[in-house]
Parts: structure tokens; sequence; C-alpha cells
């Protein structure tokens, strides 16, 4: 073998020994609850398609009438020849819908919300990277640390959801780099992998305070939150001429794509500048007509319905009995984390889970922390009460299996 392979087999290996390899199953079926993967069909318990949209009938048939009309793609970027009527629809109604918490609102339809968030961040950062300081949940989101990366500004790591340290990051900082003046905040609403939301009432106290960007990723949100599913900025009443709001559209909105919703001159300067967004093929148009679909319906009153009934998931699941060695996040949102500790074991109770017939999967570093490794438990609107329960007596059984057969009690250490 060549010493490059070498090398790199030899880091392979390395993932291997520390129990981090990761490997996909290949399902036969649509997102849904019950999915049919290896030749057996599982209760699913995996997808962020929080309200049960991505196999909608409604949404489907939207997509394929998109299709006949505009084609299978859109042929070129959107400052060429990319941008079709679609795309402007979305923009309009995902303004429109986020205009009472956004001054002079307006809307930017991007390809993926990884991409958005490179757009946002990068394009903030400029025309001055070297007199901009980025603060960034220790939590965040991979495609919100690239951001910042990509964005070559001073990045400072405030600790998960807490405003008060983020104060004195912010005053100690203004300090010492009294040059940098150009201010971005930046978290996810609800966090990815624990379910929790950030205190953005505070972070846009400081914002505000330091005439700072507050950089929203509502993936988690939008949808989810908030009595017309628009999101924590309704979830939490918030208006502002500081945030910069940034919503994907694979997830409860059961498509694909984002959305970033700002003032029209944070928009236009996007535009202009956000280099992840110019140069990349503009999304099939018939995405966008699909997501005209499906955000009528998690803006209306089934949405709310949908909302209710994830509600009731969640308060049922409220009763499971585990070992107090695994703990739950509990959380207001769709994603009930279950933290494990140790890579072996949360890859040892997935698979006691498959055996099962659930399908849930293990999340382990670099995702989360080291020894904070988890099942990711995610509801969808489209789970029954009984699927649920039967969820509650899976982990159950698991756990009776789990303890018996493993003399060493996993240890694990303080959250966070
Ligand atoms: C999924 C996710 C993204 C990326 O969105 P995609 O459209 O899947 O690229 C960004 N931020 C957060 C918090 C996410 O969970």
């Amino acid at each position: 073998m060549n010493p490059m392979l070498q090398s790199l087999q030899a880091a392979l290996n390395e993932l291997d020994v520390q129990q981090l390899r990761r490997s996909r199953r290949i399902a036969d079926s649509a997102c849904a609850t019950r999915a049919r993967v290896d030749g057996r069909e599982l209760l699913s318990f995996n997808s962020n398609d929080y309200l049960g949209l991505a196999s909608d009938p409604r949404v489907v048939e939207a997509l394929r009438e998109g299709a006949l009309r505009y084609g299978a793609g859109s042929g070129a970027s959107h400052l060429v020849s990319g941008h079709s009527r679609p795309h402007a629809q979305l923009e309009a109604l995902l303004a429109h819908w986020q205009s009472p918490y956004i001054e002079r609102a307006r809307g930017l339809a991007v390809s993926t919300g990884y991409m958005a968030n490179l757009a946002v961040l990068a394009a903030l950062a400029q025309p001055e990277p070297r007199h901009t300081v980025i603060f960034s949940d220790a939590l965040n989101h991979a495609s919100l640390i690239d951001g910042a990366r990509l964005s070559k500004a001073q990045v400072v790591v405030y600790p998960h959801a807490n405003a008060q340290a983020l104060a004195e990051l912010m005053a100690q900082h203004a300090t010492q780099y009294p040059q940098v003046t150009n201010r971005v905040v930046v978290t996810d609403s609800v966090f990815s992998m624990d379910g929790d939301l950030a205190p953005l009432p505070d972070l846009l106290a400081l914002s505000e305070r330091y005439g700072a960007w507050l950089v929203v990723d509502d993936a988690h949100g939008l949808g989810v939150l908030g009595v017309h599913g628009a999101g924590a900025l309704e979830h939490f009443g918030l208006c502002s001429p500081h945030v910069v709001w940034m919503g994907t559209l694979g997830k409860a909105a059961g498509v694909s794509g984002a959305c970033i919703v700002a003032h029209d001159t944070v928009v236009e300067w996007l535009l202009q500048k956000a280099r992840s967004y110019i140069y990349s093929t503009a999304s099939a148009p018939a995405l966008a007509h699909a997501l005209l679909t499906s955000l009528n319906i998690v803006s209306s009153a089934e949405g709310q319905q949908r909302r209710a009934h994830l509600a009731t998931l969640r308060s049922a699941f409220q009763g499971v009995r585990l070992p107090a060695a695994w703990y739950r996040l509990p959380s207001e949102t769709a994603i009930q984390p279950l933290v494990v500790g140790q890579n072996g074991q949360v890859l040892q109770l997935a698979r006691a889970l498959y055996e099962q017939g659930l399908w849930i999967s293990a999340i382990r570093a670099p995702t989360v922390p080291s020894g904070t490794a988890r099942l990711r438990i995610t509801f969808s609107a489209a789970h029954t009460l009984e699927e649920v329960k039967q969820l509650q007596q899976a982990l159950e059984k698991a756990a009776h299996q789990f303890f018996d057969s493993n003399v060493a009690v996993p240890t694990i250490g303080e959250h966070q």
C-alpha cells in the first residue's frame, strides 16, 4: 500500500480502537416513523422530520407538480439564471412569517443550512475580519463552528447557554481589543444534540448593549416552537434589527434547504458577498415549490395540532424509568436525548434496541463532547402514543439486559 493510503488506514484503525467509526444504514423506504432497513421494518426515532411532513402526500404531490412545471434542476447559481419564481415565493413567505420579529424582513433561500451558516458568518465578518469578533456557544452546530472559522474573524467560545459568562467575555474583549468593533453573537436556538433552548432574550439584550449581531440558527425551532410554528423568535416574542435568523427546511418543514431572514440591507449584503451562496447551483425549483405547501401546513391550524400532538408524546415519555447512570435531557422540543456516557456502551444500547426493532442512532464525539455519548431520540408528530410506549418498554427492557450483563456500571462525568 502506498504511504498516503497507509496513513489514512492507520487513522481509520484508530477510529475503530476508540469506537468512533461511523457507518450508514440504507433505508429502502420514505422518511417516516416506520423504516424499511436490512429487509426489516423498524420503528424509527431518528429523523428531524418533527411534524411528519417529509412523506406527506400533499407535499410529495407539490414536489411532483413543481418538477413538471420547473424541471428537475435549476441549471445555474441564483445570480446567473438559477433563481426561479418558487425560490422568490419561498423567500417572500419566510420573510412575511418572520416579519413580526425582524424589522424590514427579507428572505434569502439557500440550498442547505450548512451553506447558509457559512454565508451568514463569513459575510457579517466582512469587510474587515480583523476587526470582527464572533462569540459562539460551546455547543453550537458544526456548520456554525465552520462558518466562524471560514470568516477569519476572532472567535470567542462562551460556556453553553450562559449569558452571564458571555457578558463577562464581551466586556473583557471590548477592553482588550478596542479596535475590534464588529461583534457577532451566534447560537443554535434549540441545541441539536441536547434539545435545550438558548437564552435568547438575554443574548439579545447583550447584543443590543454591544451593538452586536445576533445570529440565531433555528434549525430545530422552526415548525416546532411558537404557536404558529415560526420558531424561536415567535416563542420568545423577540423583535430586533440585530437579529439575523436562519431556518432549515429539511427538518420540520420536511423537504430540503434553508432560508435566512434579516433586515433588507443585511440580505442585500449577503447576496453580494456570501460566497457559499453565490458560487453554488440553486436548489431545484421543485423543492421550493414543495416547501410552499409544507410551510403552509406548518403554520396552519393543522400545524398547531401536530405541535400539540408532539407535546403529548413528550409528556407520555416523561414516565420512562431508566437506571440513574443514564440521564435524560428532557426538553420542550422534539429532541429527547439519553446520555449513556461511553462510546462502546451507547453502541451496545443502540444494537440492543435494533434487535427489538427500534432504530435510534448513537451519537458520539466530536458531535457531542467525549464521555457524553448518547442516543438522540427524536419524536415526530407522525408517531403514535402506542409507538412511544413501545419505545419506553424497549428502553426499559434494554436497561435490564444491559445492567444484568454488564458488571461495570457506566461512569459518566457531569454534563457540560
Ligand atoms: C441540520 C442543521 C444545520 C444544517 O442544515 P442542513 O440544511 O441540513 O445543511 C445547521 N444548523 C443546525 C443547528 C442543524 O441542526
